[in-house]
């Protein structure tokens, strides 16, 4: 064991199949934590899975939509089985469907609503009983710069991106009895498959050229999960709020 404070640690990330869960998956197993990885692609996280077993690392995949309860309440209970606890929950799931209220994509609005939102309310339902009896634990819920300022055609994510925000500061201030430490992490445009999430086409267009002029690699989001899981126990990075340097929005 290294003194990094992560080796070893129970990691279950939401949303690891590509961009930043992905990254920050590969990341922290490079660093000793054992990972636990949920999102709906599960031929990809087998694939990931096995190439960190064969680097030496301990993963395992689990099929999860994050808008099913059950689901993330399996993801959670394997991670349990498998491990014994869990240290960490990393609610990264998320889409961004951009485009104007007036129209009235609102099957997109659900679906922000339901993997943005409701997605980061079942993690934290799923892993609180485990952390308030373990005395200890680390939910780290992804925000964005549009949680911190809304732009047009952003309104509902934006709006969903706020409410993390929110939950997470209300979440930071309840789970002080049980040592459980909070995070909220807000990047600017990072080279994902994020923009891929637009269903109107010139929305999409925009959006690519936007991340294709501005984004920076996903290992910044990386970085800034394992700066928060290496402080001392003691210390809690509650809020990060990154952007690529280039970025003015
Ligand atoms: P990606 O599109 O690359 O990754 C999104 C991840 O979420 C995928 O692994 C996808 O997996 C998963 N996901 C989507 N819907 C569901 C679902 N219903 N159930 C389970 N998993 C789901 O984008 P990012 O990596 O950029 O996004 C990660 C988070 O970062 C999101 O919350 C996003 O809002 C946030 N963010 C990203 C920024 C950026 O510029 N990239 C900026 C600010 C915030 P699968 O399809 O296999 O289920």
């Amino acid at each position: 064991m290294s003194d990094n404070n992560i080796d070893g640690k129970v990691v279950v990330i939401t949303g690891a199949s590509s961009g930043l869960g992905e990254a920050t998956a590969r990341h922290l197993v490079a660093q000793g934590a054992r990972v636990v990885l949920g999102a709906r692609r599960i031929d990809r996280l087998q694939a990931m899975v096995e190439e960190m077993k064969a680097n030496g690392g301990q993963a395992i995949a689990v099929e999860t939509d994050v808008s099913d309860k059950a689901q993330v309440q399996h993801l959670v209970d394997t991670a349990i089985t498998a491990f014994g606890r869990i240290d960490v929950l990393i609610n990264n799931a998320g889409l961004m469907p951009h485009s104007p209220l007036e129209r009235l994509k609102v099957d997109d609005w659900d679906r922000m609503i339901d993997v943005n939102l409701k997605g980061v309310l079942y993690g934290i339902a799923a892993v609180l009983p485990h952390m308030q009896r373990q005395k200890s634990g680390h939910i780290i819920n992804v925000s964005s710069v549009a949680g911190h300022k809304v732009s047009p055609n952003g309104a509902v994510y934006a709006a969903t991106k706020h409410a993390v925000r929110a939950l997470s500061e209300g979440l930071r201030q309840e789970v002080k009895p049980w040592n459980i430490r909070t995070t909220v992490i807000s990047p600017g445009a990072v080279a994902t498959e994020l923009p891929g999430s637009a269903t109107e086409p010139d929305i999409a267009d925009g959006m690519k050229a936007f991340y294709d002029a501005t984004a920076i690699p996903a290992d910044s989001f990386a970085r800034c999960v394992a700066f928060a899981l290496s402080q001392p126990d003691d210390m809690d990075v509650n809020e990060i709020l990154f952007r690529p340097t280039r970025q003015a929005y």
